[in-house]
């Protein structure tokens, strides 16, 4: 990949960049993300808070309610509250980017499909393209997947770095 990807807000006011390559990215097809997105599913990157750049504006957090109690806060921007990246867990040092607000969506596909058995009936999944930080054809799961086997060996050791091991 180009290395750099800029985004922004509906309406403009925040604009960032990714300064490196995600670790991994999602296509999520839970009914919670359905409901938030209003759609039919999100594609998150997952990357570190500090490789979001910031070029204008800065996006507040709107706490979600989650069934399981764990805490999920969407950064949106305060004028149009459009939403760019969620903090699951308030950890702070980690983001799900919001593929759509980037200003080339196509250029991150998803490595993996998950939570499917919510799809949307007219989604067809029979043929998932190459995922962005794997190359291989998307992984298209039920529910979850198995991290240690999914991800990228390079994005497994920078999560852990963010993380620590084990988590
Ligand atoms: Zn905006
Ligand atoms: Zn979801």
């Amino acid at each position: 990949m180009s290395g750099i990807h800029s985004g922004s807000c509906f309406c403009g006011a925040v604009r960032y960049r990714l300064t490196s390559a995600p670790m991994f990215v999602h296509c999520c097809h839970c009914r919670d993300c359905q409901k938030q997105v209003g759609s039919a599913f999100a594609i998150n990157a997952i990357i570190e808070r500090d490789r979001i750049e910031l070029l204008s504006g800065a996006p507040v957090p709107h706490e979600m309610r989650t069934d399981s109690g764990r805490p999920h806060d969407i950064y949106r921007c305060p004028a149009c509250l459009s939403a760019l990246w969620s903090d699951y867990g308030r950890r702070k040092v980690m983001a799900f980017v919001r593929v759509a607000t980037l200003d080339e969506p196509s250029a991150l596909p998803p490595d993996v499909h998950i939570f499917t058995r919510s799809k949307i009936g007219w989604v067809d999944l029979s043929a998932p393209a190459p995922g962005a930080t794997t190359g291989r054809p998307a992984g298209v799961f039920e529910v979850y997947y198995d991290m240690t086997a999914e991800w990228p060996a390079e994005s497994l050791a920078r999560r852990a770095a963010l993380l620590g091991a084990g988590k």
